[in-house]
């Protein structure tokens, strides 16, 4: 067996722990990439992996992509994320989720949780009961930050769109541009409806067709079948669905001089970007256009920590701050012709100190 430390996702992460609390069945990874902006913040996904050393991939990946995330967002936060493993069957007991809280505890707030896949609100609330290092727990009012990233994540990709329509087309509008968006979910059909608001033209597609059928009409759309959307001739792409789907295929077919969405991890390797800034397509780094989420769930987090009522408009206010951040990558992408998410990567390495 080889050290995880010479796996080719090490990336000098901070602290990486294993815990395995035989009572309850619980293994998990917790992963500190970087503390040094604040707290290593990122969710806790709960997946049955083949491998475990699959296990500690996405652990490493994962935490990370959120230093990442969390610096170019403008957050006093460093990147974390944790992984329980969990049984063929999914089994999730009260008693596991305890035991986990305790482990989150123990790191006396170098790492902060919060959802991710396979995990609810509901098991968050649970995680709340063992440490108060977590976030993403119900919000009361409408008016509070935090509660359901989806909303929130969609309002960044909407002024990023903006912002790339204008950096690529030179409209300082986004009425009667075409857009294409692959999955109408929580975030893409929140896109779909400021941007049809502001009179953008729509072709909308999702697995679920009736999902993005019913959205088409309501918003005066037209959809798309799910193997389409991809090469739709349009201004605009946006992924919104799945990752990895910016590779050597998928690039060759896109018929649109930008793509702005926000799915994680778009780009199947490293050299796709350059293959899109190849094609002449202005790619938005997905990890900072779609930040809109991780922002209100920190403002909830901080203000909480703080002991301060979380105003809304400061969350609105810093996720109006994404155009500003994707306009400086552009700008120095156009000026070095480096593609726009190894600028991305490389601000986000000297945000954190590497
Ligand atoms: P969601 O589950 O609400 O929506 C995803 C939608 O995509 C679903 O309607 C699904 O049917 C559809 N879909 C799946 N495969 C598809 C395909 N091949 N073609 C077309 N549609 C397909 O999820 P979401 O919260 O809207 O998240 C969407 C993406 O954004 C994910 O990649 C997620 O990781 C990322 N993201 C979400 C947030 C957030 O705040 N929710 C934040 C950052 C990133």
């Amino acid at each position: 067996m080889t050290a995880f430390w010479t796996e080719p996702d090490f990336d000098d992460h901070e602290n990486v722990q294993l815990v395995h609390d035989r009572k309850s069945g619980l293994t998990a990874i917790i992963a500190l990439h970087s503390t040094h902006l604040g707290p290593g913040a990122g969710g806790t996904r709960f997946w049955h992996y083949p491998e475990p050393k699959d296990a500690m991939r996405d652990a490493l990946r994962l935490s990370r992509g959120m230093s990442y995330k969390n610096a170019m967002a403008g957050l006093p936060l460093g990147g974390g994320k944790a992984v329980i493993l969990a049984g063929k069957d999914k089994a999730k007991t009260p008693e596991m989720l305890a035991a986990f809280g305790d482990a989150v505890d123990a790191l006396g707030g170098r790492y902060v949780t919060a959802e991710d896949v396979g995990i609810s609100e509901a098991d968050m609330v649970a995680v709340s009961k063992r440490t108060e290092f977590v976030s993403g727990l119900p919000v009361s009012g409408e008016d509070a930050a935090g509660g359901d990233p989806g909303p929130f994540t969609a309002m960044g990709i909407y002024h990023g769109i903006k912002a790339a329509v204008l950096h690529k087309m030179g409209k300082d509008s986004v009425k009667g541009v075409h857009v294409a968006i692959q999955g109408t979910g929580s975030v893409g059909g929140g896109v779909a409806r400021l941007l049809a608001h502001d009179g953008a033209k729509l072709t909308l597609s999702d697995i679920h067709e009736d999902r993005a059928k019913a959205l088409a009409g309501e918003l005066g759309g037209e959809f798309a079948p799910a193997d389409a959307i991809m090469s739709t001739a349009c201004d605009v792409f946006s992924p919104n669905a799945l990752g990895a789907i910016l590779d050597d295929e998928g690039i060759a077919r896109l018929e649109a001089p930008i793509v702005a969405g926000g799915a994680n991890n778009q780009l199947a390797r490293q050299g796709h970007g350059q293959k899109l800034a190849d094609r002449g397509i202005l790619y938005a780094p997905d990890y900072v256009i779609n930040a809109g989420g991780i922002i209100s769930v920190a403002m909830e987090y901080l203000c909480k920590r703080h002991g301060d009522p979380c105003d809304i408009n400061e969350v609105r206010k810093r996720i109006a701050q994404i155009p500003g951040r994707l306009e400086e990558i552009w700008a120095e992408s156009d000026t070095s012709g480096v593609s726009p998410d190894v600028v991305a990567d490389r601000m986000a390495q000297k945000l954190i100190g590497r």
